[in-house]
Parts: C-alpha cells; sequence; structure tokens
C-alpha cells in the first residue's frame, strides 16, 4: 500500500489529510500527517480571540478527534530525502528517527517574517498562533490594571500603549479589535481616561490592506482615526528597543505592547527538504500542485500547497511579480482540496486537474459590529461587512463541532458581553512557587553543626533527607533510526 506523507497540519495540511480520508478507497493508501502541533489552527479569528469575543480553544481543530483514518505524528520533519525517499522525525523528546515513503505532500505554510530591527526580536509579539493572540490579550488586560493604579505619568501612559506594525489584514483586524476591546475596557476602569489609552498602526508602504480598493483602504484609515487609532503611512519602523518605538519619520513613543504582523515568509524548515525552491524560499510548484524544478521538470510523488508553495495563480489576478497565489486560507483551502483530488488521481493513472481559483474577495472585521468586505467590483463598510464577516468565517471553520463552538461564543457574547476575565498563563505557577515550602539549606558532609530547630522538625527533616537529584547525564544527539510506520488504522 502507497504510503503518503503530509509535512505540516495547517489549513493545507489537515484539508489535506480531511479529503484523501473522503477519496481514498479502503486499502488504496495509508496516510500520515506530521506536525509538532497536535491542532490546525484557524488563524483568521487570531485577532477575535485576542479580543475575547472566541474562546482560543475554539479556533483550532483537534487532529485526532476529526482525522480518524489518518495516522497523526506529534514531531518536526527536519530533513527529506527526496531520491531515497526516506524522511527524518524529530520529535519533542526522544532520538529522531527515519520513516520511508511513497508520495510525499509538503504543507508546512509560513511564519512571521521580521527584519533586524533592534528590539523587535526582544519585545515584539507576531499575531499567528493562537499562543500569541491570548498573550496579547493577557497583556492588554494586565496592563489595564497596572495602569487602573496610576496617576498620569510615563508609565501609564507606556502601560496604555497599543502599536501595531504592518497595515495588512493581520495587522489591521488585530488594531481595530483591540482598540474595540480596550474602548470597553475604559468603562470598567474608572480611574482610566479614553484619551490615556494610545493606539499606533505603522505602515511602510502609502496605504493599508492591499486586498481591497484605495476607497475602502482611505475608509478604513478614517474610521480607524475615528476610533482614536494613529494611522502611520509611509512609515518605516526603526526601532524599538526598550519599547521605545522610533519611525523613520523622527516620531518617538513608547509601548509595553508592540504587535509585528508585517508579512510572512515560506516556512524555514523547507530549506532541509532538498526540493527545489524560488528565491523567496517556497517551494516551486506547477498548477497541478506538483513540485518541479526551475525548468518545470515534475519530481516525482511530491506535491505541495499553501502558504509554502509558489503555485502560479491560472486565474490572472495575482498582484505578485511572479503572478503565483498570494499566501492566504482562501488558497490553502482550494488547493489542498484540488491536492488531494489531483494524488488520488495519480495513485489510480489518471491526469491531474490545475488548480485555478479566481480571488473570491476579502472581508475583514474592524471591532464589534463594523468591518470592510471586497468582492470584485462589490463593497461593504460597516455594520453589513461585520454581518458578511461572521457569515463568511463562522461557515469557513471546519467541521460542524467547531462551527457550533465559535457561533456558540458569539451569541453568548451578545447576550452576556465580552468575557473580560484575563487569565496569567504565561506564569502558571507563580502563586504555587511563590508560597511553597522550600527545604532548609544542608549542611555541608564536613560541618559539624549543631541541628537546628528546624532541622528536628518533622516537613523539614523529610525534606532535607531527600538527597538532591543527581544530574542528568547529556545524551549525545543520537543519530536517527529508522522505524517501521505503524500500520494504518482500518476503515
Ligand atoms: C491574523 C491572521 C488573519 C488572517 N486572515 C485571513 C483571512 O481573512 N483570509 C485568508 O484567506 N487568509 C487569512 N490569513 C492567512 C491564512 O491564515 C494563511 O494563509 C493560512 O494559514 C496558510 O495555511 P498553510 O496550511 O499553508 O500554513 P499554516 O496554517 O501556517 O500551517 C503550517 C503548519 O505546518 C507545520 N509545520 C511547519 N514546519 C513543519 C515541519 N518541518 N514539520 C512538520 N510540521 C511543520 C506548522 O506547525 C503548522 O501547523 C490570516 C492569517 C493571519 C495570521
Amino acid at each position: 500500500m502507497p504510503k503518503i506523507l503530509i509535512v505540516g497540519g495547517g489549513y493545507a495540511g489537515f484539508y489535506t489529510a480531511w479529503k484523501l480520508e473522503k477519496h481514498l478507497r479502503r486499502g488504496e493508501a495509508s496516510v500520515t500527517l506530521v506536525d509538532p502541533l497536535s491542532y490546525m489552527t484557524y488563524q483568521p479569528f487570531l485577532p477575535e480571540v485576542a479580543a475575547g469575543s472566541i474562546q482560543p480553544r475554539h479556533v483550532v481543530v483537534a487532529f485526532r478527534r476529526h482525522l480518524k483514518k489518518t495516522r497523526i505524528v506529534s514531531a518536526r520533519i527536519t530533513a527529506i530525502d527526496p531520491e531515497a525517499k526516506v524522511a527524518t522525525f524529530t520529535p519533542q523528546d526522544g532520538e529522531p528517527w527515519q520513516e520511508e515513503y511513497d508520495v510525499l505532500v509538503v504543507t508546512a505554510g509560513s511564519i512571521t517574517r521580521t527584519f533586524p530591527i533592534p528590539g523587535i526580536a526582544d519585545s515584539a509579539f507576531g499575531m499567528k498562533n493562537i499562543e500569541e493572540a491570548v498573550g496579547i490579550r493577557d497583556r492588554l488586560m494586565g496592563n489595564f490594571n497596572r495602569a487602573s493604579n496610576l496617576h498620569d505619568s510615563p508609565l501609564k501612559r507606556r502601560l496604555l500603549n497599543v502599536t501595531v506594525v504592518g497595515g495588512g489584514f493581520a495587522g489591521v483586524e488585530a488594531i481595530a479589535e483591540l482598540r474595540s476591546l480596550s474602548s470597553y475596557l475604559v468603562g470598567k476602569y474608572p480611574t482610566i481616561d479614553f484619551e490615556e489609552t494610545s493606539f499606533h498602526l505603522v505602515e511602510a508602504m502609502g496605504r493599508i490592506m492591499p486586498e481591497v480598493s484605495a476607497k475602502n483602504a482611505e475608509w478604513v484609515v478614517r474610521d480607524l482615526e475615528k476610533r482614536g487609532v494613529n494611522v502611520h503611512l509611509n512609515a518605516q519602523l526603526v526601532g524599538a528597543e526598550g519599547g521605545v518605538i522610533e519611525l523613520a519619520t523622527g516620531e518617538k513613543f513608547e509601548t509595553d505592547l508592540l504587535i509585528w504582523t508585517a508579512g510572512v515568509m515560506a516556512h524555514p524548515s523547507a530549506k532541509g527538504f532538498g526540493l527545489p525552491q524560488d528565491e523567496r524560499g517556497r517551494i516551486r510548484a506547477n498548477a497541478a500542485l506538483q513540485v518541479v524544478t526551475a525548468e518545470g521538470a515534475v519530481v516525482p510523488g511530491v506535491w505541495s500547497a499553501g502558504d509554502v508553495a509558489a503555485v502560479p495563480d491560472l486565474s490572472g489576478s495575482s498582484p505578485l511579480p511572479d503572478k503565483t497565489c498570494v499566501p492566504n486560507a482562501q488558497h490553502a483551502v482550494r488547493q489542498a482540496k484540488r491536492l488531494a483530488k489531483n494524488l488520488v488521481a495519480e495513485l489510480r493513472g489518471e491526469a491531474p486537474i490545475d488548480y485555478n481559483h479566481k480571488n473570491a474577495g476579502a472581508v475583514a472585521g474592524l471591532g464589534l459590529y463594523n468591518g470592510v468586505m471586497q468582492s470584485g467590483r462589490f463593497s461593504l463598510r460597516g455594520f453589513p461587512a461585520w454581518v458578511a464577516h461572521r457569515g463568511y468565517h463562522g461557515l469557513a471553520m471546519p467541521t460542524w463541532e467547531r462551527k457550533l463552538r465559535v457561533v456558540g461564543d458569539w451569541a453568548g457574547n451578545f447576550f452576556l458581553k465580552r468575557e473580560l476575565a484575563s487569565l496569567a498563563l504565561g506564569r502558571p505557577r507563580a502563586v504555587f512557587q511563590e508560597y511553597a515550602l522550600r527545604p532548609a539549606a544542608r549542611p555541608r558532609a564536613d560541618e559539624h553543626a549543631t541541628p537546628t530547630v528546624a532541622d528536628k522538625a518533622p516537613t523539614a527533616s523529610v525534606a532535607t533527607a531527600a538527597a538532591p537529584a543527581a544530574p542528568v547525564a547529556e545524551k549525545a544527539p543520537a543519530k536517527p533510526r529508522t522505524r517501521k510506520p505503524a500500520a494504518p488504522k482500518a476503515e
């Protein structure tokens, strides 16, 4: 039975596996999905998670619940030998191992693209995974708590400043949702005035949101400004050390919450896969989603889709200079569906079909009851666009189980208002650690000190009797071993 290996379980990887489960006949092939995470993340909902409109766990889809016939491996693929058709699996714990495959699907996605600007790596949040969205929310709400005890001071202003770099969809949705949350929070903190909060959106280009028309983008800027967001266009961030934001325009201000959303790049792990890549590190693919060399020759049995792949956009609607599909969920999902069909067709000796999808448009939520939507020349703004945003994404969320949870959160918030609890998830052991009793210092072997009362106390004696654990010898990195894949689950 041919072994299909899928690297990465984001939109593209999850949908490929999900659709293969549907299309493959019993015993036709076995499917393995590898990802260090145990779920796919519905990234368009991250700004709403940060704003408390949706519970974090509801925007992820657990593989082990929804992929019933796929073998799931929690590891990272760190190397691939495409000639030998062998992949190296590296788990978080334990030794790496190698496995053979017959068909490879690379859907490793993308990471946030950064530049070597001082302070970014050390202090900024990205907005690409669920931990970041939860961390941003906790930071903002924690800062409101801290600021509520301060009189007007530089520290109070810094705590109540939110700066987002990048005027693409992710950045605009993030600042709009956080502004909406903060305006709500101001009403709950009598010691904080609206004027004491400050929001900055920094964009290097002369406009935001290239996915919508210039007119709609200008409307979004005006709308954000009305709601108290300072939009800096043609403004490059040149420094963020110690939270001091410096723009190329000469402007300077301090922030305690810096969010970086200025673009994405193909996942760097793709470098180790020995497959043809373009100048931007993306895996080269043809319109049928087969991996190809720079000359266009098909690499047999290797497929790719999603943000990690450079797939030609046959619809002619790509704004990119090389006319490849832009990295978005719209393409990732549809490419994955086509890839699964093409892969099955090839197994059955049939010809694959080219992927051709004309951009359906874009829809963004800009905080509660506000949004913008553009599809061709048709556009909506404000409340109708917000309804379209929720309608579209509510339906696009994979699986009915997840759809219901998300819609349930929205309905709950409508009747019961926004969730305002902030959980210090970054320091789960803080309280326990602060109050936990520690063993008294043990006398050294050569010391003949008289035992103290504390030494005789039962708790102390039990604690001191326990010798400190011997340090675990560090193992030399093991050579990858070859493991036989587990038998595929019966259908
Ligand atoms: C805030 C935000 C809002 C967005 N809004 C929209 C929107 O409204 N509409 C839209 O169309 N798009 C939107 N997008 C873009 C969209 O989410 C991405 O284009 C989409 O997630 C790409 O899917 P993917 O499967 O290619 O990659 P990803 O979803 O990034 O998944 C890649 C997966 O591969 C795994 N992986 C990486 N390397 C390895 C390895 N070596 N071994 C094993 N696993 C690996 C990762 O852990 C990850 O799970 C948004 C993105 C963000 C961040």
